[in-house]
């Protein structure tokens, strides 16, 4: 038999067995990066030289999504949104980028504050890095408010690796030396007296373009990164040659936002330039942020209309960026298994929406299995503390009825929004709950 033959002959048996190993999990395990959480791994990130360098000086990038203006798309600011966004999409970190105005912060400044409150919180929870953003483009004319709401945060949270600040979104065409340097001395001085190492991003005049500009009169403080803000088919080489710029000048920089979009967040789907783009934050070691995680109907949006608060978006729910950009943090991510995904795999696996809803003081929750599974129904508080399980068990295929008592155990729940978590072998599913007393 020629050999040709016989590679033909038992190529498949090879194959067969090949792809036996594998899904036995012995040839790839499937624990890559399982075992320890990015913050695990990196711990306190800090700037040496032009770099951000890890706990032990290696340069580090970070890559993940920026939510979108807390006033306008404030429902993904929750804790099963961001942990879907670390298990499926495999983000190191994520941005909460709090709108200071128009009917932002400065008009609510308790309600915006507890949607960072969470996503801070839940990052914490999961081991990513989390950047807390003052989405402003005239921050300067806010220099008080800032100070306050920064020396909050790092009273909180300023001892915890995860944290990382961003103190000026997008300074407009203003003067980096007379007008968004002394804002950053400022709100620096105070964060420091308090933390005195977490990783500092500092918007740059243009929209955050003008990072060679700040180069040139860096600010005097360590743990500083510029931010380098770019939408792809808008900012094309000449900005990356701005930025080449300010890397040679000895700036750190961070892509705390960018689109693959116009510079409006909508247009033109440039995939040409998103790929020199990546090329060049990969090669010069760049962390970033993609805008945004949101729904709302322009090119950017990484959601099409009506994608779950709580995550679990199937592949229908994404945008053509969002797609994009999903696989390519699933690249960059070091897991093996990332790729694989269940969801909704049992369209008889159901969880039906509570009722009463809103409720007072109890209400019975729904759920529906197609086979024998072990099921887990667990609530949740805004901020992501288990309230409650419910259920914790092996159940037979069947319809079942749970009850969840705010008033239970001596419990006495405040008035709010809670959410009921199911969760039958590999499917889960979440919904909203609403107690008013
Ligand atoms: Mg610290």
């Amino acid at each position: 038999m020629p050999k040709i033959e016989i590679i033909k002959k038992i190529f498949p048996a090879i194959f067969f067995i090949l792809v036996n190993l594998i899904l036995a999990n012995e040839v790839f395990p499937f624990s890559s990066d399982s075992d320890s959480t990015p913050v695990e791994k990196y711990g306190q990130i800090r700037v040496e030289g032009n770099r951000i360098v890890d706990k032990n000086g290696n340069p580090v990038a970070l890559h993940g999504m920026s939510l979108f203006w807390s006033q306008w798309i404030g429902k993904y600011y929750n804790p099963f949104c961001i942990e879907w966004l670390r298990s499926d999409w495999k983000i190191t970190v994520v941005r909460a980028a709090m709108g200071i105005e128009p009917d932002g912060y400065l008009t609510n400044p308790d309600t915006e504050k507890n949607k960072i409150f969470s996503v801070i919180n839940k990052s914490i929870d999961l081991g990513i890095y989390v950047i807390v953003d003052w989405h402003d483009h005239n921050a300067h004319n806010h220099q008080a408010e800032a100070i306050g709401f920064f020396a909050e945060i790092a009273a909180l949270y300023g001892d915890q690796p995860n944290l990382i600040y961003e103190i000026y979104n997008e300074p407009t065409q203003v003067s980096w030396s007379n007008v968004v340097k002394p804002y950053a001395e400022a709100v620096i001085d105070t964060i420091r007296s308090i933390d005195p190492d977490n990783l500092i991003i500092v918007g740059t005049p243009t929209w955050s373009q003008d990072v060679d500009i700040a180069a040139n009169d860096p600010l005097e403080y360590s743990n500083i990164a510029y931010a380098l803000h770019f939408y792809a088919a808008t900012h094309k080489q000449s900005l990356r040659n701005k930025a080449a710029s300010a890397l040679g000048k000895g700036a750190a920089l961070f892509v705390s936002e960018w689109g693959t979009s116009e510079s409006s967040g909508t247009g033109k789907l440039d995939t040409v330039e998103t790929e020199r783009w990546l090329n060049f934050m990969e090669q010069n070691k760049l962390s970033w942020c993609n805008w945004s995680v949101a729904d709302k109907n322009e090119t950017s949006a990484a959601l099409k209309g009506g994608a779950s608060e709580f995550g679990e978006w199937n592949d229908t729910d994404l945008s053509a960026s969002g797609d994009l950009i999903r696989k390519k943090l699933i690249f960059l991510s070091d897991s093996v298994s990332t790729d694989i995904r269940v969801i909704n795999p049992f369209q008889s696996f159901k969880l039906i929406q509570n009722y009463p809803n809103p409720f007072n003081p109890s209400t019975r929750i729904v759920y529906q299995l197609d086979r024998k599974s072990h099921v887990v129904i667990r609530v949740f508080d805004i901020l992501g503390n288990e309230v409650t399980t419910l259920v914790n068990e092996e159940k037979s295929a069947g319809v079942y009825e749970a009850e969840f008592k705010s008033n239970e155990n001596n419990k006495n729940l405040s008035s709010g929004i809670y959410f009921c978590r199911f969760e039958a072998d590999n499917f889960f599913q979440t919904k909203k709950m609403v107690l008013i007393k």
